[in-house]
């Protein structure tokens, strides 16, 4: 069953409006340059997944010497970059198998330059978006380059669907980690599910920076286009209903503690009181095959043992 451990590679603070967009079109960037308002700072999620294959890692976060954007604001120490963030659970990067990119933005992309001579696999949507020109105007004009000697493996989404999503790519010979099309913050934005067999976790990139924002269904101020990201939001939730899905979003500062308590889909049970979901949480109290007893069956239990009861509330 694969494992998942996460780590935190750096600190981030945006404007409010770049979190949650504001206005359509042009007024969206206008709108995060005006603002003068700062979110706390969020955490910046790599995971490492150890599993039969060997350990894969999903992002690489950013850099020591990361410099300030307009529109985010970092905090970092060295200790935190993911070459010693890796050593300190005692891994090292000849442990790793491969690096799989939710996207290419700064923070995510980073930390490649610590990791060298490990394949990278980036969405080919991704590669695609990265080489328009408006995106290299982008990196230039913010001065935010891909990182030195980047030579990304294409990753295509070829394989069958799985839950709500349409197609899917095999990270690992039994399939139990997959990459999934989550396009929306960046045309090639891609989540990987794991499966641990009686539950679900969506590494959810940032489709959403936190669960709040993904429960309110609201796109940031950034994405090209904020319907895009708003169907992808709706998917995940669908997918988390379908499945009990443990959702950990990359800037979730709950994250680490909801993949410990593999607190399952609490999106259901937070909504209860707006009535809109009550029927997703019917679906979900159906009798759940159990393939193994993992380790996490415990906390799954109590879960969803918390959702019956805030049910029963009602
Ligand atoms: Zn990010």
């Amino acid at each position: 069953m694969p494992e998942i451990i996460p780590l935190t590679c750096g600190w981030a603070s945006a404007k409010e409006a770049m979190k949650r967009g504001r206005g359509s079109g042009a007024a969206r960037w206008l709108a995060i340059f005006k603002d003068h308002a700062w979110t706390p700072m969020m955490p910046i999620h790599v995971f490492a997944i150890r599993s039969d294959d060997g350990i894969l890692l999903v992002d690489t976060g950013s850099l020591a010497d990361v410099r300030d954007l307009p529109f985010v604001r970092f905090q970092m120490s060295p200790e935190e970059e993911v070459d010693r963030a890796l050593a300190a659970v005692g891994i090292d990067r000849s442990d790793l198998s491969a690096i799989v990119m939710t996207h290419l933005h700064g923070d995510h992309m980073d930390g490649l330059a610590r990791l060298p001579g490990v394949p990278v696999l980036v969405a080919e949507e991704e590669l695609r978006a990265v080489a328009r020109p408006a995106a290299r105007l982008q990196r230039r004009v913010f001065r935010t380059p891909l990182p030195h000697l980047f030579a990304p493996t294409t990753l295509r989404f070829d394989g069958p669907p799985v839950g709500a999503f349409p197609r899917s790519s095999a990270l690992t010979a039994d399939g139990s980690v997959l990459a999934v099309p989550a396009p929306g913050h960046t045309p090639g934005h891609t989540a990987i599910l794991v499966d641990h067999g009686d539950h679900h976790t969506l590494l959810t990139g940032d489709a959403a920076y936190d669960l709040p924002q993904l429960l309110d269904v609201h796109p940031d101020g950034i994405c090209p286009d904020p319907a895009v990201s708003r169907a992808t939001m709706e998917r995940i939730l669908e997918h988390a209903r379908m499945h009990p899905t443990v959702i950990a979003p990359s800037h979730d500062p709950e994250t680490v503690r909801r993949l410990a308590e593999a607190e399952v889909a609490r999106s259901r049970y937070e909504r209860l009181d707006d009535g809109p979901l009550d029927h997703a949480v019917a679906e979900t109290e159906r009798p759940r095959r159990l393939r193994r007893g993992p380790a996490t069956a415990e906390p799954f239990r109590n879960a969803v043992r918390i959702r019956i009861e805030n049910a029963r509330q009602r």
